[in-house]
């Protein structure tokens, strides 16, 4: 799988930005909204072009929020929708697509990702999803929350095209390391790292914070160029104004020494045994 640093190759062989943005949380306020098409338009101006949501998030007040923030910029952007698990019947994916298109004001989504693992038959909802394929509203698909023994059901449930597994990944949750990532890679699958910067729930005194200062960046963005050093993964990090945006670009521009690197690996230790996939 190749990656050259500011982008991600799908299995296809498609270039998808390395840097993108998350919407959880997004259009739930009002007085807020604003604010976030501002911080999502200056994204996709800073190239941070890939924008995930779900029909969940805010159970579509989200979409609509991200239907107005693209107005005039749709084709400029990667755009990633999910469904919920409940609705990942054959029928069910094709009608939640269609009201996803609706509120996000557009004809197709690049990506269309099953939200988590759930009690309808994979086969089906890979059938529901290559039917949204050939019919043109959806480019790829893929799946989210998804653990080894899950992808392996979905192989064998008929989902090889899978593009891409969104998971819980940054450097305070990095089980994935272990069997995860390694299990993508062989397969030139990339994966989507959601809460990179966790959430926000990193430890405010940490050996980011002191990489951050002799830096003079801030410790979310360290944290965030960590995550955008390990190969075949993309971020999504959500920020909801101009300036949390501008510093999360700033990550791509930063490479850590050698040096930096072990500090971090002495304090976030990568995993030395299988542990179950986070999810938040
Ligand atoms: P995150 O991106 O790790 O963190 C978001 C939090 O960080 C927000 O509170 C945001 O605040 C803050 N923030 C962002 N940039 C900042 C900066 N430069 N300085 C200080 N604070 C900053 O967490 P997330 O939203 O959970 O994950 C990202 C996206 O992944 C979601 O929005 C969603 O699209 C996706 N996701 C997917 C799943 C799934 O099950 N597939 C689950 C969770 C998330 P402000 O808004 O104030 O900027």
């Amino acid at each position: 799988m190749s990656t050259d640093g500011i982008c991600v190759t799908l299995p296809n062989g498609e270039s998808v930005a390395k840097l993108g943005q998350g919407t959880w949380e997004m259009g739930e306020r009002r007085a807020a909204r604003e604010a976030e098409i501002a911080a999502l338009r200056e994204g996709i101006a800073l190239g941070m072009n890939v924008i995930d949501t779900a029909e969940m998030y805010g159970e579509g007040t989200t979409e609509t929020l991200i239907g107005e923030a693209l107005a005039g910029l749709r084709d400029e952007v990667f755009l990633v929708s999910k469904v919920y698990p409940h609705n990942a019947s054959r029928r069910g994916v094709a009608a939640s697509c269609e009201a996803s298109l609706r509120r996000l004001k557009t004809d197709r989504l690049d990506l269309y990702l099953l939200h988590w693992p759930g009690s309808i038959a994979l086969e089906e909802t890979v059938e529901g999803f290559e039917a949204l394929r050939r019919a043109g509203k959806i480019r790829h698909w893929g799946v989210s929350n998804f653990d080894v023994d899950d992808m392996e059901a979905l192989v064998a449930a008929g989902g090889s095209a899978c593009a891409t597994n969104q998971i819980l990944y940054n450097v305070a949750r990095r089980g994935p390391e272990f069997d995860l990532l390694p299990w993508m890679r062989a397969r030139d699958m990339p994966a989507m790292a959601y809460s990179p910067i966790d959430h926000m729930r990193l430890p405010k005194r940490s050996v980011l914070d002191e990489i951050a200062q002799s830096r003079q960046v801030s410790m979310t963005t360290i944290a965030l160029a960590w995550v955008l050093e390990q190969p075949g993964v993309c971020a999504i990090p959500k920020a909801g104004n101009i300036e949390h945006v501008r510093e999360n670009r700033r990550a791509l521009d930063i490479r850590l020494t050698n040096s930096e690197r072990a500090m971090i690996d002495a304090q976030f230790a990568p995993p030395g045994a299988k542990r179950p996939l986070d999810m938040l």
